[in-house]
């Protein structure tokens, strides 16, 4: 079986769990395996009945129970059902054990034999049972529990003993022995086997195995990325500037900045004047824009686009959310009509209709000098661009090299300014954006009031509620986070939606919405757009409005369960207040007694500055605490976290290096693997772009 082979070539794989894979990412074999745990969970300890029924007990929890098979254990039928149940009893007390479809468990449970049972705890009332346990001997029992137990994420319909089955399939059936990484590499730096790696990161044998299991994981991914960029940067060097723009004097630029309501900072004009001469070299532009939240990216890239404009070619912003797009083109369209350009704004996105789609697309082929704002939707195949010298990504995404072929291929050769809030420091930036220049836009505007924060506790929701009233009273706005709901995105969405009734009841005169992930693109946009005018005061979501959301009127975040997130991210979520000139709020709820998740918190409390809370917090970590919070969600490695893997980072860095200067374009024979795996992981990264 080849890794590319569909899930379902697997055993006990139909067309309905097929399905279910795809929701959750899963096409092939190969994706099951980089389907990779989120989380690891020990065997509960042995309990005997008595123990177990003292205990505080969930209903769903796991718990291990053992005893003495005393009688016969039961078989009934129950309609089609064939029902088993045991009684396991420690003197006066006692749990009933309960299988469904395995009457052949009357046989092979020995009367007066000690077994473990595994499983979830029922409570229905005073009667404790634990349906379907697993029965293990006990020797056997203690073994499993030095392993680690691997947590997915799941979807509904999709057990995690199912993932975990399918996963198992996958590794005996895959033939992983060959590894692309040269030996000599793995030996440098003491990594383990790809087999054994890959192996180990779903069923680790130790703590030990599975820090190995990851360190080699995380390599790979930062090799492959690095490589990527740089294969890509020597591919982008040689590609000349045949745009020609409009002398820098007597520009709309200057016209737009002498109306707008605020200066640009020093910072601002500076990352402009970059851009703005690199349109004009002799060589097409590659930069990043690396700004805090709130640093004031996206009236950069519009000055950008109005130069493109100016001198007469088209121009595009790739948002990686509808949300932030459609924000985007409003402000466009109403800055354009403000301040008198003559430019199309066209609005292009997946959940348009065909037939506004096909408008875009017209006014696209028409209008030489076009905004085009939209999601990735926009480069996708039927996108015809007449002139298009500008391409912007704003969040997070990169613009891979098969994105760049994609344009190529309709004879489009584009500048490209990459703009990103992720907090990074230089020497990491210049690792991970090898191949783009650096600006750094490193100062707010002036004007702003540092935001309020306080970490509190539960206690404290009423007073957050009251001070949200007083803040809607005063014509001002608030968001509130949920908490996460780890299991699924369903669950997530029926939490939101039971948080705003819950505050709807608390809040009756206040208009409150909720936003989350599984709402349709329309509704989403509709809700996004009814905050952004002011006829929401409350909006309820999860982080989907983590990045790039504008609503300078909102002065109030307040965070449940704040110390779940990590701090980077909570960073991000507290960036959507402070936007205007109001005093704004940041109030993190701590949910947990932990002193560390307090300690963590304050520093979010303390500082406002995005690389100072990033390199805090990694101080506040100790070194095996890898299966914490990610900081870096941003950049889209699934494992590796560039702040605390940032020596892997730097060894991965060193080790590309190396190999590029021997071999520029990997063509070596030796070097084929790599190569091989680098188009690959190329490829990847833009069916996750597209999706
Ligand atoms: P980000 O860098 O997070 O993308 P935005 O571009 O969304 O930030 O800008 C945040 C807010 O700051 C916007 O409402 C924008 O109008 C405003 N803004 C941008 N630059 C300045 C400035 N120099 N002075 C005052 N306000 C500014
Ligand atoms: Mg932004």
């Amino acid at each position: 079986m080849e890794s590319q082979s569909p899930i379902c070539a697997l055993k006990g794989i139909g067309a309905k769990t097929e399905q279910l894979f795809h929701k959750i990412g899963v096409y092939t074999i190969g994706d099951i395996l980089l389907h990779y745990p989120r989380d690891y969970e020990k065997l509960p300890p042995i309990r005997t009945v008595g123990e177990l029924l003292g205990e505080d007990l969930r209903d769903g929890m796991t718990a291990a129970v053992s005893g003495r098979v005393e009688r016969v254990p039961l078989v009934r039928n129950s309609g089609r059902t064939s029902v088993t149940s045991l009684q396991l009893r420690e003197q006066s007390q006692s749990i009933s054990l309960v299988w469904f479809h395995m009457p052949y468990l009357k046989n092979s449970l020995k009367q007066g034999e000690f077994y473990v049972f595994l499983g979830k705890i029922s409570k229905k009332g005073s009667r404790i049972s634990i349906d379907q346990p697993q029965v293990l001997a006990p020797e056997a029992y203690l073994e499993m529990q030095n392993s680690l137990w691997p947590c997915y994420a799941l979807t509904q319909g999709l057990s995690k003993n199912l993932i975990i089955k399918t996963v198992r399939q996958a590794l005996e059936q895959l033939d992983l022995s060959r590894d692309y990484l040269p030996e000599e590499i793995r030996q440098r730096h003491s990594l383990g086997e790809y087999n054994y790696a890959l192996e180990n990161i779903h069923f680790p044998e130790s703590e030990t195995a599975l820090r190995t299991a990851r360190n080699r994981l995380v390599f790979d991914e930062f090799f492959q990325f690095i490589l990527a960029a740089q294969l890509q940067k020597k591919q982008m060097e040689q590609v000349k500037n045949e745009f020609v723009f409009a002398p820098l004097t007597d520009s709309w630029v200057d016209q737009v900045l002498k109306e707008l309501p605020y200066q640009l900072t020093k910072a601002q004009l500076r990352t402009l004047t970059e851009i703005r001469q690199n349109l004009r070299a002799p060589v097409i532009m590659q930069r990043l824009v690396q700004g805090d939240v709130g640093s004031g990216k996206t009236i950069v890239a519009f000055l950008a686009m109005v130069d493109c404009a100016q001198s007469g070619c088209q121009s595009a912003l790739m948002a990686p959310t509808e949300v932030l797009a459609r924000q985007h083109y409003e402000n466009f369209c109403r800055m354009c009509e403000q301040y008198q350009l003559k430019i199309p704004v066209i609005l292009l996105t997946g959940s348009m209709t065909a037939k506004e789609k096909r408008r875009a697309y017209d006014r696209i082929a028409l209008y030489s000098k076009a905004m085009v704002v939209g999601t990735h939707a926009l480069i996708q195949e039927r996108t015809v661009f007449d002139n298009l010298a500008l391409v912007i990504t704003d969040e997070q995404h990169r613009f891979g090299v098969k994105q760049r072929e994609h344009l190529y291929q309709k004879g489009n050769k584009p500048h490209i300014l990459v703009m990103s809030a992720t907090p990074i420091p230089r020497t990491l930036a210049i690792i991970l954006y090898g191949d783009l220049d650096i600006s750094v836009i490193d100062e707010v505007p002036a004007r702003r009031l540092p935001i309020k924060n306080c970490v509190v506790n539960k206690g404290f929701r009423p007073k957050s509620y009251e001070f949200i009233r007083q803040e809607t009273d005063k014509g001002h706005q608030a968001y509130v986070i949920c908490p996460l709901v780890e299991e699924s995105e369903g669950l997530e969405a029926e939490n939101v939606i039971a948080y705003s009734e819950m505050l709807q009841r608390e809040l009756p005169q206040v208009t409150i919405s909720c936003l989350h992930g599984k709402m349709k693109g329309a509704l989403k946009n509709q809700i996004m757009e009814d905050f952004a005018a002011g006829r929401i005061q409350v909006l309820v979501s999860t982080t989907v409005i983590e990045v790039g959301v504008d609503v300078p009127n909102a002065t109030v975040m307040m965070i449940e369960d704040a110390q779940r997130f990590g701090l980077a991210q909570l960073h991000q979520l507290r960036g959507r207040v402070g936007r205007g000139d109001e005093q704004s709020y940041c109030i993190m709820v701590n949910t947990s007694d932990g002193e560390r998740a307090v300690k963590r918190l304050e520093i979010l409390n303390r500082s406002n500055d995005g690389f100072l809370i990033a390199s805090e917090d990694l101080k506040l970590r100790g070194p095996g605490d890898f299966f914490g919070l990610r900081q870096s969600g941003l950049l889209e490695f699934s494992l590796g976290d560039i702040y605390q893997d940032s020596a892997i980072l730097k060894a991965a860095a060193e080790e590309a290096k190396r190999m590029l200067a021997d071999d520029p374009g990997l063509a070596s024979p030796d070097h084929e693997a790599v190569r091989r795996q680098v188009m690959k992981y190329l490829d990847a990264c833009v069916e996750t772009a597209n999706l």
